[in-house]
């Protein structure tokens, strides 16, 4: 029933985004009104050091929180934000929220989290990104380094000599960078070495073909050394079970983010997680296990 409930809201919501092909100012104007009366939330999904399972961060993942639908995810809305600009706004909204709850925690002692926020295209190509991130900096008054900018592959492809001009106006400012879903986009290696970028977000896709079979290992394996070899810190996404954490040890992964450790949780929920969280990965459940 719970989950019949959840469809009846998808179907719902799929017949509102089928009139919005055609009435597209429609969903638009309830983009921005939901935008307006406070509407979208930032969840947050805590991210993992695999050598002893610290928590190091959390990315902040987009929610509509719909007065009749309740909770949208952004595969919905996203695109449409996308195509008619209003991920602009949205995305200087994003930023603010996301170092507003990054003092919040400083303050209440939760320090030295590094908080990834994800920027779409049109936000890098159109907004002053810098300035914005220099202003949500300078107006919470968090440690740049704690931010962490998530980019992807097919926005850095794009006009070299401007992207290299933001990236590095970004960089100046002490927030990292990552490339996000990494190798999904273009096969083009070159920019990881002409950017400053400092971590790769290695896509869940690889992540799931690693139980599947030898290949799946063969490309995470050449994913991590890549990144090594041009002194990039990689992070795994979509780590669902022990197995996928163990192997991505195994072949010298960073960083793990992905239900195995827990899900994208509204931020009363992640301050809860973060207060009783124990570090205890597939290892140390062996060796608990032994020492019984
Ligand atoms: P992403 O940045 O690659 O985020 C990771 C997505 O994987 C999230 O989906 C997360 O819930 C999901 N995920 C994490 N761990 C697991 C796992 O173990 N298994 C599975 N099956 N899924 C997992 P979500 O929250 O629906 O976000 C989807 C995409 O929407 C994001 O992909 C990102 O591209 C975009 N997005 C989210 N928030 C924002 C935002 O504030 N601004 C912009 N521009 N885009 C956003
Ligand atoms: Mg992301
Ligand atoms: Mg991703
Ligand atoms: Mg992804």
């Amino acid at each position: 029933n719970v989950k019949r409930r959840t469809d009846l809201r998808m179907g719902f919501f799929d017949a509102a985004m089928s009139f919005a092909v055609t009435e597209r100012m429609t969903l638009e104007r309830s983009v921005k009104d939901a935008l307006r009366s406070g509407q979208f939330e930032l969840f947050y999904q805590p991210q993992v050091r695999l050598s002893d399972y610290a928590l190091i961060g959390a990315e902040a993942l987009i929610r509509w929180r719909h007065p009749e639908l309740g909770i949208i995810t952004p595969d919905k809305f996203i695109p449409v934000a996308e195509e008619t600009g209003l991920i602009v706004p949205l995305g200087t909204w994003v930023l603010h929220q996301a170092c507003d709850q990054l003092r919040r925690w400083n303050d209440l002692g939760l320090t030295g989290l590094r908080l990834g926020v994800n920027i779409s295209g049109r936000q890098f190509r159109e907004a002053d990104l810098a300035d914005i991130v220099a202003d949500c900096i300078a107006e919470s008054g968090v440690s740049p380094g704690d931010l962490d900018l998530e980019l992807t592959e097919s926005m850095l492809m794009t006009d070299g000599e401007g992207t290299l001009k933001l990236l590095r106006s970004l960089a100046k400012l002490g927030v990292t960078l990552s490339i996000d879903d990494f190798g999904t986009g273009y096969s083009s290696l070159a920019y990881l070495k002409r950017f400053p970028v400092d971590t790769v977000k290695i896509d869940r896709a690889f992540v799931r073909d690693l139980d599947q079979d030898e290949d799946g290992r063969v490309l995470v394996n050449a994913i991590i050394s890549l990144a090594h070899s041009l002194s990039l810190k990689t992070i795994a996404e979509g780590v669902e079970t022990e197995s996928q954490a163990s192997l991505l040890a195994r072949h010298g992964c960073d960083e793990i983010q992905g239900y195995m450790i827990g899900r994208p949780m509204p931020v009363a929920d992640f301050a809860e997680f973060a207060k009783s969280y124990c570090p205890r990965g597939p290892e140390k459940a062996t060796v608990l296990r032994a020492g019984q």
